[in-house]
């Protein structure tokens, strides 16, 4: 079978291809995306869609970005990728150096990751060896929330909602670790929430860390919480000697309102897992920005080393469009960007608090959240906003929208549209 025209290459692709959680024997149905460029995405047919989704929280510039592309054809030049083991280069080291300046004092140690899923993996056996190192093997079980989303490998699985969350079905085969209830939204009843925390920091003496998304839960169900949980949190884990990890793989790098979303509560954790818009959208890359004591603790395990060392760390590529995602993070006005961008969906997506069906509409920074009373028929969704001009992926009862930082004000209208449309049939 020749794969010259769209007709043919979505045809295969529905025999062929497996997408984020679709199946081979009902495959759900796929567009063919032939360009991307600004805010927009062009569709093998013809159609320009303002895109509402920045490629899952990653693309914060849009797409097709002159110095990002110019970063990376510059680093071509020098090399694509070489192995980390026993060799540095010049992007790796300045791109820790980048990432230990702009995270939260204290946090020094950079572990450049492959993905979002890999970095958390990593922070937890960051976690578990810190505690071994220090002279606590019986601690191994992590403290987390209900509601949360930390990646699809199976230690993340494990830390992901068991009940509500995507990997039920896995939980006899996951370790048991301990969950507390989702933290209240914003003006909720912390005390009681935090009560709870405590109790069970008291009760599990076999704790060694504490994961947590900071200030807004991603696809555990686009949750914002107080941001006075993250310091419960921190005031627990120094109580009981836990090592506290955020997530902030979704929420970084500006996407709440502030560069990483913990700074909302003035908490710095021990170990911060970064991915996503790292790259601006362009490279799989994360990273775990850990504190000289975990990285010393967990030095004194048994193995002496952290014990994780995947084939593309470092890639080459990668960290400079990093480096240059960030540069053009600190030169753009990205906090003004985030809060314009995030004016105009609260503008556009409040009104919907009426409409039938619609239960929750919330916004924080560049991210609008509409939350249903059922589930989304996604299909209908994604065609009524596509219809509009507009690409969003709606998901479980949720149609939710963080949209590039550069989306003028008039796409942002646009994009309310086409999730109020997608609203309407969902
Ligand atoms: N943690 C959070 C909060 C995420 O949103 C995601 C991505 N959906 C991950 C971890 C996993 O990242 P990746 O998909 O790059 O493995």
């Amino acid at each position: 079978m020749t794969l010259d025209s769209p007709a043919d290459l979505l045809a295969y692709d529905r025999e062929h291809v497996w997408h984020p959680y679709t199946s081979m024997t009902d495959p759900a149905p796929v567009r063919m995306v032939a360009s991307a460029a600004g805010t927009r995405l062009r569709l093998a047919d013809g159609t320009e869609l303002v895109d509402g989704m920045s490629s899952w929280w990653a693309a914060v510039h849009g797409y097709a970005v002159p110095q990002l592309d110019a970063a990376l054809r510059d680093q071509l030049g020098d090399m694509a990728h070489v192995m980390f083991g026993g060799l540095t280069h010049a992007p790796a080291v300045r791109l820790a150096q980048r990432l230990v300046e702009v995270t939260p004092d204290g946090l020094e140690h950079v572990f450049l990751a492959d993905s979002g899923s890999v970095s958390v993996e990593v922070a937890l056996k960051m976690v578990l060896q810190h505690q071994r190192g220090t002279g606590h093997p019986e601690r191994t079980r992590m403290l987390t929330v209900r509601g949360g989303y930390h990646g699809d490998t199976f230690g993340c699985m494990g830390v992901c909602d068991p009940v509500g969350g995507m990997h039920s079905m896995f939980a006899s085969v996951l370790p048991q670790h301990v969950f507390a209830d989702r933290p209240p939204a914003p003006g909720g009843d912390v005390e009681t929430w935090a009560a709870g925390v405590r109790a069970l920091a008291e009760r599990h003496d076999d704790l060694a860390g504490i994961v947590v998304e900071p200030l807004l839960q991603g696809a555990g169900g686009m949750h914002v919480y107080d941001a006075a949980c993250l310091r419960v949190l921190r005031e627990v884990a120094d109580e009981h000697g836990l090592v506290l990890v955020f997530d902030e793989i979704a929420t970084g790098f500006g996407r709440t309102g502030t560069f990483f979303a913990a700074e909302a509560a003035g908490v710095t954790p021990d170990v911060l897992c970064v991915g996503k818009a790292l790259t601006g959208g362009y490279l799989t890359m994360a990273a775990v920005v850990c504190t000289g004591e975990v990285a010393r603790g967990l030095s004194a395990s048994e193995s002496g080393v952290l014990m994780h060392g995947p084939t593309y760390m470092g890639n080459p590529l990668a960290c400079a469009v990093a480096l240059a995602s960030l540069d053009l993070l600190e030169s753009s006005d990205w906090s003004a960007n985030v809060s314009r961008v995030g004016a105009g969906l609260a503008r556009g997506l409040e009104p919907l608090r009426t409409a039938p069906g619609v239960a929750d509409v919330r916004t924080i920074g560049a991210v609008g959240v509409v939350q249903l009373d059922h589930p989304v028929d996604t299909v209908a969704a994604s065609d009524a906003a596509i219809a509009e001009g507009v690409w969003v992926r709606p998901f479980r009862d949720l149609v939710y929208v963080m949209p590039p930082y550069v989306t003028t004000d008039a796409d942002v209208e646009l994009i309310c549209r086409g999730v109020a449309a997608a609203v309407a049939v969902a």
